[in-house]
């Protein structure tokens, strides 16, 4: 299968989960997912009509957006990776959304760099539904502060939670944990519903859960070169 019929493939199956759940398909939004592969996918995609895609490393990711942006300027890039705050900046020049929003420390350069930039990003906060504290994400216990500490700030928009089901877990079971979880964050932000889980394994369990936002890479862009 080439990339064409790939990506046919990942729109069909995303249609039928929705149906079957009873969903929109417009409802939920198909990120692609490029790490490890060069700009020239990314512009063949868009050839293909998609125009959402996602990386995980700066170092990675801003070249080829660099890149991509002259053959593509309405490409919107999504950093759904664990992010450092040396690299806050950087990933301002090309993301139009944050997905791993998860420690007080990256919500204040998030806050600080904004400022300067004068610019504002959508966000969303990643859970940690494992009890692993090195993984990215925050713990259920830390999760109503941080909520709070992005909400003080106003030039992130809030959209809701991101999830990474745990390796060799049951992906339901994660998702309804981290739909659990995304209830507290609503508590206080009524407008943050968006759900970004589910990837290349579960994506479909994702929108029968209610996913909104899905980070597809290797079912549509084939096998990585290297892990990332
Ligand atoms: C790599 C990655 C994905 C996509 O993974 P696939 O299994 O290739 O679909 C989704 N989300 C995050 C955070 C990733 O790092």
């Amino acid at each position: 299968m080439g990339l064409a019929e790939r990506y046919r493939s990942v729109q069909e199956r995303i249609s039928r989960a929705a149906l079957a759940a009873g969903r929109s398909e417009q409802d939920v939004e198909l990120i692609v997912v490029t790490k490890t592969h060069p700009a020239q996918l990314v512009i063949e995609l868009a050839a293909m009509g998609q125009l959402a895609f996602g990386e995980n490393r700066d170092q990675e990711a801003a070249p080829k957006a660099q890149e991509v942006a002259s053959a593509v300027p309405n490409a919107k890039w999504h950093f759904v990776g664990q992010l450092q705050t040396n690299k806050v900046k950087s990933v301002l020049r090309y993301a139009s959304a944050i997905h791993s929003i998860d420690r007080p420390s990256l919500v204040k350069e998030l806050a600080k760099q904004l400022e300067n930039q004068d610019q504002q990003i959508d966000g969303f906060i990643e859970l940690n539904l494992t009890d692993d504290e090195n993984r990215g994400g925050v713990n259920s216990a830390d999760l109503e502060s941080l909520t709070e500490q992005v909400l003080s700030v106003p030039r992130i928009r809030l959209l809701g939670v991101m999830a990474v089901a745990g390796l060799g877990e049951d992906p339901r079971q994660e998702f309804e944990k981290a739909l659990h979880l995304s209830q507290w964050v609503r508590k206080l932000a009524p407008s943050a519903t968006a759900l970004s889980m589910g990837m290349s394994e579960d994506f479909e369990v994702a929108i029968s859960l209610g996913a909104t936002h899905i980070r597809v890479g290797s079912a549509i862009t084939g096998p990585r070169e290297y892990s990332a």
